[in-house]
C-alpha cells in the first residue's frame, strides 16, 4: 500500500485516527486499509465533541447532516443539494401483512443519485480523498459502484477511472458511460480486477481507488442509513434490519 502525508487532521473532520478492528494498532489518518501489523482492516476512530439531535436535524437533506460523525471536513454541509442520503423510509403494510409482521418499512435507496445505496460510500470516500491530494477516483466494481464513482467525480468535476470484469451485463454500467470518465474492461473474474486494482492504486500516487487504498472512509459512508433509520422512526431503533446483499 501506498502511504501520503495527510493534511491537518482538522480537515476530516472530529476523526482522529486509524485504528485495526484485529489488534487495535493506531495510525494517523491517510491513504490506508491494512493494519502495518496483523494487515487487519483498518477503521476510522474519533475524538466526538456533544451532538443533539437538534443540531442533527438543523442539518441539510442529504448525509451530510451526519457530517460530524464521519471524517470529512467541517464545511461540507454547505454542498450543494445533489449528494446522497435522506432517502424514502416507506411504511409497507401489505407486505408487513403478508409477512405475518406487526410494521414493516422498506428503505427506498434509489432516491440516490444512481439509485444505489454505493453513493453513500463513494461520497464519504470521495471527500476524504480530496482532502489528501488525490485527483482521480477510481474503483473495482461489477456495476453499482462503478456508476457512483463515475457520477459522483463529474459531479466534483475529478476525473474517474472505472474498472469493471469484461463479461459483466452492458445495462448495468451504462450510467458509467454516460457520467464520462475512463471505463477499463479486464478480462478476467472480479478477483482479478481487485488485483489489478490493488496494483494500480500503488503504482499511481495520485488515484484514490475508493475501495481499496481509501477503503476505511468508503466504510464508513455505509452507517449513515443505520442513522437516517433511527431518525425518520422518530430517534427510536428497529428490533431488525434486514440488508439483502448481491
Ligand atoms: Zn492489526
Amino acid at each position: 500500500m501506498s502511504t501520503k502525508a495527510t493534511k491537518t487532521p482538522s480537515r476530516f473532520g472530529y476523526a482522529s485516527g486509524l485504528a485495526c478492528r484485529e489488534c487495535g494498532q493506531a495510525c494517523d489518518l491517510g491513504a490506508q486499509s491494512a493494519c502495518a501489523e496483523c494487515f487487519g482492516p483498518l477503521e476510522v476512530s474519533y475524538d466526538l465533541p456533544p451532538l443533539t439531535r437538534a443540531s442533527i436535524e438543523a442539518g441539510p437533506q442529504t448525509i451530510w447532516r451526519y457530517a460530524s460523525l464521519l471524517p470529512v471536513p467541517p464545511d461540507i454541509a454547505a454542498t450543494p443539494n445533489t449528494e446522497p442520503g435522506c432517502t424514502r423510509l416507506v411504511r409497507a403494510d401489505n407486505l408487513a401483512r403478508a409477512l405475518g409482521m406487526r410494521a414493516l418499512w422498506v428503505k427506498d435507496e434509489r432516491g440516490n443519485p444512481t439509485h444505489s445505496f454505493k453513493d453513500r460510500v463513494v461520497a464519504v470516500a470521495l471527500a476524504a480523498a480530496v482532502e489528501m491530494g488525490f485527483t482521480v477516483l477510481a474503483c473495482p466494481s461489477t456495476g453499482n459502484l462503478a456508476n457512483a464513482v463515475a457520477a459522483a467525480a463529474a459531479r466534483a468535476g475529478i476525473r474517474s477511472i472505472v474498472l469493471v470484469p469484461a463479461d459483466l451485463e452492458q445495462q448495468k454500467i451504462l450510467g458509467t458511460a454516460i457520467y464520462g470518465g475512463t471505463l477499463v474492461t479486464v478480462d478476467g473474474s472480479y478477483d482479478d480486477v481487485n488485483r489489478l486494482a490493488c496494483e494500480l492504486a500503488d503504482e499511481h500516487e495520485d488515484w484514490a481507488f475508493v475501495n481499496v487504498n481509501v477503503r476505511p472512509y468508503y466504510a464508513e459512508g455505509s452507517k449513515t442509513i443505520g442513522y437516517e433509520i433511527a431518525e425518520q422512526l422518530g430517534w427510536r431503533l428497529p428490533e431488525q434490519v434486514v440488508v439483502p446483499v448481491a
